[in-house]
């Protein structure tokens, strides 16, 4: 599984450079559409805010005007009237009642927010309103009169005060009439003018105002303002506006204070007063802001999940690339493979050299286990048939895969060439019961001979071709741990060494060699022959587990040695000293004990001339 994981480095050299640079520059194209869209966005927002707040501020403009200009109509009309009732003589209780009556027409009819005409008539006060003023109330001394006769008969607005009783911001309008030293004057409340400036507000992060020539507020959203004045304070947002517009006389323009963009428009009105709105840049552009980091949110996503599907496509490629390569160099190994699926029974194949299974099998096939069973029939040899028929038993796989991911047997094939089969886990499943398991087929052949070549020649003695000590041993032993009872048989050559220093090495070779095939000669296949080394040789018999039946071998050994010639020992004859132990199947002494028993006895017919055989004698025998 370890490797089917994949690295970054692997799946982006299977992006490839090219997608990447791709995905780099749609992923710019799309921040620039982005950045265009919201500069378009925020330019849009702009222009519609300016807009609104231009046309809102020429709108409440016009609309204080005219409410002012209604104002100067009334005092016009009036003073036309007081003017005419003056020439014509009229008293002063018939010009009182006039400007009760007009007093009251106006505050019924016209405004509420007026609160009557009054004036200084010819040497009297009058006071439309019914308003008795104070003994000491001296109406040449007020600022409505003595602004009146300074104007010269233009009409005035008297500077605004705040009437701190009501909070409200009131005015006086007056006019110098014909005599030169009559005044009319008009009260108002300037309510009206405090509605309309409260409309020109959105949200409470914008205001509007209007200043008087002097930068006194005489109205605002915030009626707090009332009455203060802006050119004398510093230190406020208000104040540097107001300067700003008394200085620059600008209709529009905006400012940055305490980090806030602040859009200003303004409208000069009558008197030299002006419509002043103020509109909160960064509030308005907020959601706008909003807008941004969500759309730049979008694009990093869209850039993401780009990346990520193309990192996923290529993930799965790349597994399925390493996946096919390793497919790929195992069928370069297996002769045949063939995917089995255990729990549909189904049966498909990967990889065959052999054509004729291949039309057996075809692509996908039912009945994996008939199947199996019937090509394997045909494709092992007869003395392999057996055993690798158990072995391909799928019904007992789950079974043999409990505990190993794999299981390979050794067989012959048809050809007699020995193969490896091999069942691999491919899929389990949550329980980790099988699902899958591949079907694997590998000529070892060569491999095979080769280990058996070498198996050969580290079992066997060099120059006489029979088992040398330690192979030998090892199968003797096998055989008495396993129980099988039997003969064993020690002999060593007599003499040797003189051989050896008569004939010369060659031929004491020749009689090892010789006392070899005669060993073979007399003993079965199944005996286990061996040379301990030196001239001293050994043999098992298994089954021969007494005197009686080992005589007669022993003695048939005899015979062939004796009918042995070597020409180059010149007609002698070599002799060898036999010791004799047998190893029943319930003894349980070692080989180490069976050696030393016959050891013992070779001893005792080494005392004897020519081929003597000694046996180990117990009460067993
Ligand atoms: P004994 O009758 O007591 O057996 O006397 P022996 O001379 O045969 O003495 P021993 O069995 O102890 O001597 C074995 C000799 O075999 C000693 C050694 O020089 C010789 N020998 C050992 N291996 C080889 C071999 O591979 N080739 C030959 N030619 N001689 C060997
Ligand atoms: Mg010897």
């Amino acid at each position: 599984m370890k490797n089917n994981q994949t690295s970054g480095r692997e799946v982006l050299n299977v992006i490839g450079i090219k997608n990447i640079i791709a995905s780099i520059f749609i992923f710019f194209i799309a921040l620039i559409i982005i950045s265009i869209n919201f500069g378009i966005l925020y330019k849009t927002k702009k222009n519609n805010i300016i807009d609104d707040n231009k046309h809102k501020a020429i709108e409440s403009a016009q609309k204080i005007d005219s409410y002012m200009l209604t104002s100067l109509d009334t005092i016009k009309l009036s003073s036309y009237k007081v003017d005419k009732l003056i020439s014509a003589g009229k008293s002063k209780d018939e010009i009182l009642s006039y400007l009760e009556d007009q007093t009251d027409t106006i505050v019924n009819v016209i405004d509420e927010n007026y609160t009557g005409l009054y004036g200084y008539i010819e040497g009297e006060y009058l006071d439309g309103s019914g308003w008795v003023p104070d003994a000491d109330y001296i109406a040449t001394e007020r600022p409505w009169y003595i602004q009146s006769v300074e104007a010269q008969g233009e009409i005035v607005l008297v500077d605004p005060y705040l009437d701190s009783q009501t909070n409200t911001i009131m005015m006086t309008i007056g006019k110098l009439l014909s005599d030169g030293q009559s005044v009319l004057s008009l009260d108002l409340s300037l309510d009206s003018l405090q509605v309309i400036t409260t409309e020109m507000v959105e949200n409470n992060q914008d205001f509007a105002m209007v200043l008087d020539s002097t930068g006194g507020v005489v109205s605002h959203s915030n009626k707090n303002e009332l009455g203060k004045n802006y050119l004398e304070s510093t230190n406020s947002l208000e104040s540097t506006i107001a300067k700003e517009i008394f200085n620059s006389q600008k209709t529009q323009f905006e400012l940055n204070y305490n980090n806030t963009e602040y859009i200003i428009f303004t409208q000069k009105i009558r008197n030299d007063w002006y419509c002043v709105s103020v509109v909160n840049g960064t509030y308005a552009f907020k959601s706008l802001t909003g807008i941004l980091f969500v759309s730049l949110i979008a694009i990093l996503v869209f850039a993401f999940t780009i990346i990520f599907i193309l990192y996923n496509i290529s993930s799965k490629h790349v597994v399925a690339n390493k996946l096919n390569q390793q497919l790929e160099s195992m069928s370069h190994i297996y002769a045949s493979m063939y995917d089995i699926n255990l729990v549909n029974n189904t049966f498909s194949e990967i990889s065959n050299s052999s054509k004729d299974i291949s039309s057996m099998v075809g692509d996908s096939s039912e009945n994996a286990k008939e199947k199996l069973y019937s090509i394997m029939e045909i494709l092992s040899s007869e003395r392999s048939r057996k055993e690798l028929l158990e072995f391909i038993n799928l019904d007992t796989i789950e079974e043999r895969l409990a505990n190993s991911n794999t299981v390979t047997l050794e067989y012959l094939n048809n050809n007699n060439l020995w193969c490896r089969g091999r069942f691999v886990v491919a899929e389990r499943d949550a329980s980790d019961k099988l699902i899958r398991v591949l079907w694997m087929v590998e000529f070892i052949d060569e491999e095979k001979r080769r280990q058996e070549r070498l198996q050969y020649l580290s079992d066997t003695d060099r120059m006489t071709g029979i088992n040398n000590r330690g192979s030998g041993e090892k199968k003797i032993k096998d055989l008495i741990s396993a129980g099988q009872g039997g003969m064993f048989v020690l002999l060593d050559v007599d003499k040797f060494k003189s051989i050896n220093d008569t004939f010369g090495h060659s031929v004491g070779d020749k009689v090892l060699i010789t006392l070899a095939s005669c060993l073979q000669k007399a003993f079965r296949a199944n005996d286990i022959l061996m040379r301990l080394g030196g001239d001293e040789f050994a043999v098992y018999v298994p089954d021969v587990h007494n005197k009686n039946s080992g005589e007669r071998i022993i003695q048939r050994l005899i015979s062939v040695i004796e009918n042995t010639d070597i020409p180059e020992l010149n007609g002698k004859k070599f002799c060898i000293s036999i010791g004799v132990a047998f190893y029943q199947h319930n003894d349980s002494f070692s080989f180490e004990e069976l050696y030393k028993r016959a050891d013992s006895n070779t001893y005792i017919s080494k005392k004897h001339t020519g081929n003597y055989v000694s046996y180990y004698e117990n009460e067993s025998n």
